[in-house]
């Protein structure tokens, strides 16, 4: 679906890299190469942040290159870096891509790892440089339906999801470990068990073996935009699996509500399931999930390497 949406080149004027704060996301340093995302997903934390531009502009931060000249220099080599922890940096426009390829170039150069979670898609000028430095990248495909109207309905600026899978089978031919991360499960919507099916075999087709799996969880400003942007009845419909009145700090600081734990270890358990028997292991996501039992942290043993942590980078 086309969203118009304007993009507003600007310097950042504090750090290019901050330390992680959430969960096993706390071994790395994080990188955003925009503030604000065109993909606008109604299910967005971002989107709530107090710095978060109002919907139809992105601000794009051209002086990243500049800033991680100085600063990847102080890190120890190795150091673990993810890409996208309020944005996207696989938006479709050629301001941005380009950006994001000169900041990757500048870290894999320097011997840091880089390891992104994205819906987009790379693109494939990227070839020369990931091919080359294949060993450091990490890439989570997100996607949770191969449906085209999920897509419009709840991710409705970013690629549908075959698209994202054909951007996974490149990046596996280029010699990158690609893994898939379903989340959120939106009850009724894409956890129902045909849903996974379709997708799980798509995913081995792809040739992806493992994926990570997570339901929705409400903030306050998400429960906003799923009022606002999807038809009443299917607010309602989502809304009504969130029936516990009272809000839960779930691994961050912040307030949210979650989907019963009594149906999501269900649900997570045949997802499991599903799985197995096509080949792929399942992992469920500790960090919004530390009430399920079977939970796991999904990067602290994925061969991100260790690194000895400075406490901020600092700038010469
Ligand atoms: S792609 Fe990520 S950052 Fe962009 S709108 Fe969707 S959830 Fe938010």
């Amino acid at each position: 679906m086309c969203i118009s949406w304007r993009l507003i080149p600007i310097d950042k004027r504090s750090p290019a890299l901050h330390q992680a704060e959430f969960g096993c996301l706390k071994r790395a340093y994080a990188i955003n190469v925009t503030r604000g995302c065109s993909f606008y997903c109604i299910y967005c934390y971002a989107r709530g942040y107090a710095i978060a531009p109002s919907k139809g502009t992105v601000y794009l931060y051209q002086n990243l290159p500049l800033l991680l000249q100085k600063e990847a220099r102080r890190l120890p080599m190795g150091t673990p870096i993810i890409f996208n922890t309020a944005s996207e940096c696989f938006q479709n426009h050629p301001h941005i891509l380009e950006i994001t390829y000169r900041s990757m170039a500048i870290l894999l150069r320097r011997g840091h790892h880089i390891n992104f979670l994205t819906k987009g898609v790379v693109p494939k000028w990227f070839k020369d440089l990931f091919c080359r430095y294949h060993h450091h990248i990490q890439a989570t495909i997100d996607v949770v339906s191969l449906k085209e109207n999920y897509c419009n309905l709840f991710e409705p600026g970013a690629p549908i999801g075959k698209k994202r899978l054909e951007g996974a089978i490149r990046l596996l031919n280029w010699g990158i470990p690609v893994k898939a991360r379903l989340d959120p499960l939106i009850p009724f919507f894409s956890d129902t068990q045909e849903n996974i099916e379709n997708l799980l075999l798509a995913i081995k087709d792809c040739g992806i073996r493992k994926i990570i799996i997570s339901y929705l969880e409400l903030r306050p400003r998400i429960i906003e935009q799923l009022r606002q942007e999807l038809p009443a009845s299917i607010a309602k419909l989502i809304l009504g699996c969130f029936p516990k009145p009272s809000w839960d700090r779930v691994g961050s600081k912040t307030l949210c509500k979650q989907v019963p734990l009594s149906i999501r270890k269900k649900v997570y358990q045949r997802i499991r399931q599903q799985g197995e028997k096509l080949g792929i292991k399942v992992v469920v996501c500790r960090c919004k999930n530390p009430d399920v039992s079977f939970s796991q942290y999904c990067l602290s043993k994925s061969g991100l390497p260790k690194y000895k942590r400075l406490s901020q980078p600092v700038l010469l």
